[in-house]
């Protein structure tokens, strides 16, 4: 049975008008979906009819129904609301994977504004400039994060700060985790339990949001090396849900494992954004532990899971055992390659067979996803295993350096279209009409589609290095390392690296009479950048590689780095 003849109203955009793909789609699966929800207020709002005492968020041995979401989330956005918070406001959300990251959210669109999503990793330099960059009005972070905010407020319209502990919401305070935190609280902020508790029973004066307003600011940077806020609309949140849900055929008998970080696309999505859908109950653990992780698989026996790749491999490597995984039957892997063996080693080891996503920030989630059961192909030539096929109402197509559509088979970048595809980046036109020109989103990956619809990627036209699915910018750590005065030239590469995939290396050449060691570059990163974004080898060289205009040659740089990853 194919779908591959049925009408389609996206055809006739002189796309691959056939569609190979459609024919991958398993039987009975449309090619379209209608989206169930235009907001996702809406399809939270939906929820709390259909199950207010099914559990929503499980967080070790504490637990929140849907109601007490509701609830406590009602009480929030009063709360924003009489703190000055209007609607189009922005709330930043700087936490781990804690109950108070969906608390937040939901009272962010309550409140009629939009959630900034924060990686918790970030340093001072980085949340200034995404604290500026958003205009967020409000923040809310952990207690021991106020220590990277504190000093960068006054620098921003940051008003309202409300810290939170991450021992809230569970009593049995695992010190796997919980090891280093402990309650404190500081002068001029409030505490988001007392502010709930203060506001209970009371709600926020309804602030109507529309499908096209932005649900949430995802960051991502680009070649320059300056983040963009990807404007992931309400309308592209409950479609990507939804794609989730009736892609695999999640029920809200299900249970999510949130194993990936709910800052990142993929977490918000496959994990909030699905368990708010549903709902189905979503398993927090406050940050990335494999055993912590186990434990509460065996405990609450999720059935769903997606994460990047390194998750799976950190579970192996500690000795995890298949029988404790065994109510994980729906498992996903996306933001980063899979080589075949290690998919393979995955499935031997842990019982896991781990299919494929493919997405980017910008397209909220996954425009690819690997027919669940349908196994996917592994290139020839290449050696990659395919990222899966464009999932419903999305066309990708591949285009060469003129733009124009190249035959199946052929390399060129990808380019999606679809309604998971972001309007645009937050006060960025320029960097919207480079990469979203007619609303298409050019990816930088390069990649072909083999003649029955596989997508698959070989490599890429961003200089981007992907350590373990967080998305490292050459020329941010480039930038840093020129900020130590020893430093007259940098240049930063990605190379191969067993557990992360890729991991940073920097290149570096020094002024005359200066006198610096690896070590000391490589401290020097540290202290004002993310942990996954500084460089873990630095060489020191007489010169960089340049061509003869002076640009430097990354790409002997890249065969350098490689020789010496062995
Ligand atoms: P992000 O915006 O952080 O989600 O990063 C998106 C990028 O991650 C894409 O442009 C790809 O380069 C990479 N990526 C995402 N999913 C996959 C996958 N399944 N295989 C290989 N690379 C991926």
């Amino acid at each position: 049975m194919t779908n591959a003849g049925s009408t389609h109203p996206i055809k006739g955009h002189g796309w691959y008008d056939d569609m190979p793909w459609l024919a991958r789609y398993p039987q009975g699966q449309p090619a379209q979906l209608t989206a169930e929800h235009a907001t996702g207020l809406g399809m939270w709002q939906s929820a709390v009819r259909r199950a207010p005492d099914r559990v929503l968020v499980r967080y070790f041995d504490g637990a929140l129904t849907v109601r007490e979401m509701d609830r406590q989330s009602d009480a929030l956005a009063c709360a924003l609301q009489q703190r000055g918070f209007r609607p189009g406001d922005r709330l930043g959300i700087f936490l781990q994977n804690v109950p108070q990251w969906v608390i937040a959210l939901l009272a962010a669109w309550k409140a009629g504004g939009v959630a900034v999503a924060i990686n918790p990793m970030n340093r001072e330099r980085e949340l200034t400039y995404l604290l500026r960059d958003s205009g967020a009005s409000v923040l809310v972070c952990h207690e021991d994060l106020f220590a990277v905010a504190r000093d960068v407020i006054p620098a921003t319209a940051v008003h309202t700060v409300i810290t939170t502990s991450a021992l809230d919401y569970q009593t049995r305070d695992d010190q796997r985790v919980f090891g280093a935190v402990y309650r404190q609280r500081f002068q001029g902020t409030e505490d988001l339990l007392e502010l709930v508790q203060h506001y209970l029973g009371r709600g926020p004066i309804p602030s109507p949001v529309a499908p096209g307003d932005v649900a949430v600011l995802t960051y991502t940077s680009g070649t320059t090396g300056e983040p963009k806020g990807a404007m992931n609309t309400h309308r592209n949140v409950c479609f990507t849900a939804q794609v989730y849900r009736d892609w695999i055929g999640i029920t809200g008998g299900d249970v999510i494992l949130g194993a990936a970080p709910l800052f990142h696309i993929t977490g918000l999505i496959g994990h909030v954004g699905l368990a708010l859908l549903l709902p189905a109950p979503l398993i927090l653990g406050y940050r990335f532990h494999p055993l912590v992780l186990r434990d509460a698989v065996v405990e609450h026996r999720p059935t769903f899971v997606i994460a990047a790749i390194t998750a799976f491999v950190a579970l192996a490597n500690s000795g995890v055992a298949k029988a404790d995984l065994a109510s994980l039957t729906k498992t996903f892997s996306g933001g980063a390659a899979i080589a075949p063996a290690t998919r393979e080693r995955i499935l031997a080891q842990l019982g896991l067979d781990v299919h494929q996503a493919y997405g980017l920030t910008e397209t909220t989630s996954p425009s690819h996803l690997q027919p669940w059961g349908v196994p996917a192909p592994v290139d020839d030539v290449s050696g990659a295993l395919s990222v899966g096929i464009p999932v419903f109402n999305t066309v990708v197509r591949i285009v060469g350096e003129d733009g124009a559509l190249v035959p199946p088979g052929q390399l060129g970048e990808l380019e999606i279209e679809g309604p998971q595809v972001v309007p645009g980046y937050w006060n960025k036109p320029a960097a919207t009409a480079e990469s979203l020109p007619g609303g298409r989103l050019r990816t930088g990956d390069v990649g072909f589609m083999n003649p029955e619809g596989w997508f698959f990627l070989v490599d890429r036209k961003k200089d981007m290095i992907n350590a373990a699915g967080y998305k490292v910018w050459p020329r941010e750590v480039e930038d840093v390392l020129y900020e130590h005065p020893a430093v007259r030239e940098a240049a930063v590469i990605g190379v191969p690296d067993a557990y992360r995939g890729e991991t940073v290396k920097a290149f570096v050449s020094l002024w005359p009479g200066h006198d610096v060691t690896p070590e000391e570059l490589i401290a020097h990163c540290r202290a004002t950048m993310a942990a996954y974004k500084y460089p873990r080898t630095v060489e020191v060289l007489a010169d960089l590689p340049k061509t003869t205009s002076g640009k430097i040659l990354r790409r002997e740089l890249r065969v350098r780095g490689e020789a010496a990853a062995g």
